[in-house]
C-alpha cells in the first residue's frame, strides 16, 4: 500500500495591471520585485494568478473608467477561486474616500493601499494569508524615500531610474501633486549606485524619471541640480544611453541643455509638454511660462543641437478654451514641428482648481477640437519622420517587432521606432539601420554595416 500523502503545492504566481504612467510602470517593477522576493512568479494569465494587482491611475476619467471595469470583471474569478488575493494600489486609491468607495463596490477585494505606502505591501499581502482579514491602509502623508526595494524590470535592455518623487506644480487641471506629494530628490549617491547595478546586468539605456527632473536636487543636503546629475550618470562606464522625462519649460534651463549637449551619453531628446500655445489657458493652467518663453527655451535647444528631438504634451477643451485659443495651439504647433505629442482631452478631476472653473467645455466640442489638433500633431510628426528617408540611424535593438514586414524593433538616440529585419541576436545591441519608409509611428529600413 502506498502511504505517501501527495499534496499537490499550486504554485505561487501573480498577475499584474499597470495603468497610467511611466511613474507607475517603475512603481509596478517594485510591486513585481517584492512578489518574486516572497516567491511569486509573474504569468500573463489573470485567470491563473494566486495574486490578482491592479496598480491604478487617476490623471485623466477614462483610466479611472477602465479600472472600475477590470475589478468588476474579477468578481466570476473570485467566486471560482476563494484563495484567489486581489489588491489594488496606485494614485486613484490614495485620493480622498476612494478606497472606501471602491469597497462598497467591489467588497471582495482583499488589499487597497495607496502611492505612499507602497513598500509594505509585503506585510499586507502577509496579513490576509496568516489572518484571513481585509486590509485597507492609506497613508495621507509621503512617506521618506525607500531603498533597497527589489526591482523586478520589464526589460533586460533598458530601465526607468526614479530620481524624484512628486511634485509642486499644482497646474490647476493636475491630481499628481495630490495623489504623488511634494517633491523629494533621491540622493545622488544612490541613483549612481542603481545605474551601476544596472549596468553590470546588461542593460544599455536609462531614462532617469520624475515630474519635472529639472528641479531635481531641491532639498537634499548635497549641492547637487539636475545638470550636475546627468553630467555624474554620463562617466558611468558601460552606459550606452541616458534619456530623462519629464521637463517643464519653467524650470529647462540653459544648463541643462548645455550638459545634454556636452555629455555624450544623453540622447538628444527633450520631452517638454506646452499643454497649450495661448497665452491665456497658460496663465489659467497655472503653468508660469508664457508662448514666448516656450519658444526662448525651444530656439536654445534648436540652436545648440539642431538634431534634437522635441516632443509634447497637449489638454484640448480645458475650461474657457476658445476658438482662438485652439487656433493659437495650432500654430505653436506649425511653428515648433515637433517630433511626437501626446494629446488629452481634459479631464476633470476633483478638487482640482479647473474643476470648479466656469466654462466647462461640452464633450462634443471638446473632440471636434481635439480632432484638429490631431490633425495638425499628424502632419507635424510625418513631416519630421519624412526627413530620415535615406539616412542611416543608430538603433538601440530593443526586441521582436509584431509586425509582417520586419522582425526586430528598436528606437534611435532621438526616441524614434525603428523596424527591421535582422538576427535575433542584434537584441540588446546597437546596430546602424538605413531608413526606407517613414510612418507615422514608425521608421522602416535596412541593417547596414558601418
Ligand atoms: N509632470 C509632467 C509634466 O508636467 O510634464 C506630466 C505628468 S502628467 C501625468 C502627464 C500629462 O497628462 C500632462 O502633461 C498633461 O498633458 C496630462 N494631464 C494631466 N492632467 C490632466 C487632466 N485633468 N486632463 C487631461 N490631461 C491631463
Ligand atoms: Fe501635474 Fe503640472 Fe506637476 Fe506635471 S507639473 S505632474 S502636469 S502638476
Amino acid at each position: 500500500m502506498n502511504t505517501n500523502i501527495h499534496i499537490e503545492m499550486k504554485p505561487k504566481t501573480f498577475f499584474i495591471a499597470t495603468y497610467g504612467c511611466q511613474m507607475n510602470e517603475e512603481d509596478s517593477e517594485k510591486l513585481s520585485g517584492m512578489l518574486k522576493r516572497s516567491g511569486y512568479t509573474r504569468i500573463d494569465k489573470r485567470e491563473e494568478a494566486s495574486i490578482i494587482l491592479f496598480n491604478t491611475c487617476c490623471v485623466r476619467e477614462n483610466a479611472e473608467n477602465k479600472v472600475y471595469g477590470n475589478i468588476g470583471a474579477l468578481k466570476e474569478l473570485k467566486r471560482k477561486n476563494k484563495d484567489l488575493i486581489i489588491g489594488i494600489c496606485g494614485c486613484m486609491m490614495q485620493q480622498e474616500g476612494m478606497a472606501d468607495k471602491v469597497l462598497k463596490k467591489f467588497p471582495y477585494v482583499d488589499i487597497i493601499f495607496g502611492t505612499h505606502n507602497s513598500h509594505k505591501f509585503p506585510e499586507y499581502l502577509n496579513r490576509v494569508k496568516t489572518e484571513g482579514v481585509q486590509v485597507k491602509e492609506i497613508f495621507d502623508k509621503e512617506a521618506a524615500i525607500i531603498e533597497g526595494i527589489p526591482v523586478e524590470r520589464e526589460s533586460s535592455i533598458k530601465a526607468y531610474v526614479t530620481i524624484m518623487y512628486g511634485c509642486n506644480n499644482f497646474c490647476t487641471y493636475c491630481v499628481v501633486p495630490y495623489v504623488r506629494g511634494r517633491e523629494r530628490s533621491r540622493k545622488s549617491e544612490d541613483i549612481i549606485k542603481e545605474i551601476e547595478d544596472l549596468i553590470s546586468k546588461g542593460y544599455k539605456e536609462i531614462t532617469l524619471l520624475g515630474q519635472n527632473v529639472n528641479s531635481y536636487g531641491k532639498g537634499l543636503d548635497e549641492d547637487i541640480n539636475f545638470a550636475a546629475l546627468l553630467r555624474k550618470v554620463n562617466t558611468i562606464d558601460g552606459l550606452a544611453r541616458i534619456r530623462f522625462i519629464s521637463s517643464h519649460p519653467k524650470d529647462l534651463t540653459d544648463d541643462v541643455i548645455m550638459a545634454v549637449k556636452e555629455c555624450e551619453k544623453a540622447c538628444h531628446q527633450i520631452h517638454l509638454p506646452v499643454q497649450s500655445g495661448s497665452d491665456t489657458l497658460l496663465k489659467s493652467m497655472n503653468r508660469h511660462y508664457d508662448r514666448a518663453r516656450y519658444l526662448e527655451v525651444m530656439n536654445k535647444i534648436k540652436e545648440e543641437m539642431p538634431d534634437c528631438s522635441i516632443s509634447t504634451d497637449f489638454i484640448i477643451g480645458f475650461p474657457g478654451e476658445t476658438d482662438k485659443d485652439v487656433e493659437d495651439t495650432i500654430s505653436l504647433i506649425k511653428e515648433v514641428q515637433f517630433d511626437s505629442a501626446f494629446t488629452f482631452i481634459y479631464s476633470r478631476r476633483n478638487n482640482t482648481p479647473a474643476d470648479k472653473m466656469e466654462d466647462q467645455i461640452p464633450e462634443n466640442i471638446k473632440h471636434e477640437r481635439f480632432n484638429k489638433v490631431l490633425e495638425a500633431v499628424n502632419a507635424s510628426v510625418v513631416n519630421k519622420n519624412k526627413y530620415y528617408e535615406g539616412r542611416v540611424v543608430e538603433v538601440l535593438v530593443e526586441g521582436t517587432s509584431k509586425n509582417d514586414e520586419t522582425n526586430l524593433m528598436g528606437r534611435t538616440r532621438d526616441g524614434r521606432l525603428v523596424k527591421y529585419i535582422g538576427d535575433s541576436s542584434n537584441i540588446g545591441t546597437l546596430v546602424n539601420v538605413k531608413i526606407n519608409r517613414a510612418q507615422p509611428n514608425s521608421l522602416f529600413g535596412e541593417l547596414v554595416e558601418e
